[in-house]
């Protein structure tokens, strides 16, 4: 018999989001007159606006026609949205044939990881999105489970103490360091000086950033960078990862890019540009004809209008959720709120307490569906994630419960 591969043999269960929607089914179970509504979800709500909708339906229909049909296109993507995205979000501090059109940043950051195999060392954000880590784990780079954590993974706790930065120390050289920002869950955004930093010791340690920016146009404050390659010396050590998927709302679409320097290089000299080109035309086959059309429409005028419209719908939310939990009832209780308006999450930490319990009680009292932070990571344990993604009228009439619980 074939033997299973030992890095899912090494997967702990990501029993999270099943393990939230378990909770949710048995209490819809037992109350079938509850009206839940979830902020739970890290997924868009809102439909597509228009003019990127029709971009996509046109392209659809010319695909039926002699003169519009088109079969597989490049594998590295559609040359003019390669070119948009690094003149429209990149101005000048990436070229076209640094971007690299995928089916969305989740593939792309799993697929990245048979660039540099099994013995690569890891560095995440503790809490973080999880495929980092299970994609390690997968690959055979983040070694087994001692119930604190992986042994090849170094966990850099991000907390109100350290301002959601992590300490850097505890890195080892030759790391690969994943970063998201503005982060999910915790919904901070690192600063200049920060990613300064950050890029600083992965230049002095040999380190490579896996940067994430996957919430970036939900960045408010025109101070805070928007891709890691604003900060000087980024393209000798960084990757970023990113996507359509929040801000144009195709995650069902399937949308994204990665940016990889041609700068940025092996320890024996070799390209990770050339490498990953490689990785992208061999395994990889290119994204969607019709998803790119849209992706294109998105970075016309109108369509990064029609994008900031809906990001600013969510903002609505995200504001009115953490005003919610400001309120004298949570104040009371001893609740701390990190928002900062800059992305679509808001944190909360119910000191003293378990995430799991809180959710239940919010669950059970309010009807109410959120995320338990220690789902993210150890450093998550006490912290809830609300999300604004949602409809105006049910995160409203959510909120209106919320204010009414008592600890
Ligand atoms: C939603 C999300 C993504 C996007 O993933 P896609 O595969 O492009 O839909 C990437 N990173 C983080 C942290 C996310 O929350």
């Amino acid at each position: 018999m074939i033997k299973r591969n030992s890095g899912f043999a090494n997967l702990t269960a990501g029993y999270l989001f099943p393990e939230v929607a378990r909770r949710r089914r048995e209490y819809q179970e037992k109350n079938p007159q509850a009206k839940i509504i979830s902020l739970g979800i890290g997924n868009t709500t809102e439909p597509l606006p228009l003019f990127i909708a029709k971009a996509m339906a046109d392209y659809s229909m010319a695909l039926a026609t002699k003169e519009g049909y088109s079969g597989y296109g490049d594998e590295q993507g559609n040359s003019e949205l390669r070119k948009k995205i690094a003149e429209v979000w990149y101005r000048g501090m990436a070229e076209a044939d640094e971007v690299f059109i995928s089916d969305g940043a989740k593939c792309d950051i799993a697929r990245i990881q048979t660039l540099f195999g099994s013995k690569v060392k890891i560095a995440v954000q503790d809490p973080a999105y999880p495929v980092y880590v299970d994609g390690s784990v997968i690959v055979g780079a983040a070694g087994k489970n001692n119930g604190k954590g992986y042994k090849g993974v170094t966990y850099m706790p991000c907390t109100p103490e350290n301002n959601f930065f992590p300490d850097l120390s505890k890195v080892k050289k030759n790391s690969l360091i994943y970063f998201c920002s503005p982060n999910n869950p915790t919904g901070a955004c690192a600063t200049k000086e920060q990613l300064k930093a950050l890029v600083d010791f992965a230049n002095a340690n040999g380190c490579i950033i896996i940067y994430d920016g996957a919430y970036r146009e939900f960045i408010q404050d025109p101070a805070l960078p928007k891709t890691i390659f604003e900060i000087e010396g980024s393209r000798t050590c960084s990757i970023e990862i990113n996507s359509f998927s929040k801000p144009a709302g195709f995650t069902g679409v399937r949308l994204g890019w990665s940016i990889v320097p041609k700068d940025l290089k092996f320890a024996d000299g070799a390209s990770v540009n050339r490498d990953w080109n490689r990785v992208m035309t061999t395994l990889f086959n290119g994204a969607s004809n019709v998803a790119q059309a849209g992706g294109i429409a998105c970075l016309e005028a109108e369509g990064l209008k029609a994008m900031k419209d809906v990001i600013d719908y969510y903002l609505v939310n995200g504001d009115k959720i953490a005003e919610t939990l400001r309120g004298e009832n949570f104040k009371k209780a001893g609740v701390e709120v990190y928002y900062t308006g800059n992305s679509p999450y808001v944190w909360a930490k119910f000191a003293g307490r378990k995430s799991w319990d809180v959710f239940d009680k919010i669950l059970s009292e309010a009807n109410v569906v959120t995320t338990p932070g220690s789902g993210f990571g150890p450093a998550g344990e006490s912290f809830i994630r609300f999300s604004s993604f949602g409809h105006q009228e049910d995160v409203k009439e959510a909120c209106q419960r919320l204010s009414k619980l008592e600890f």
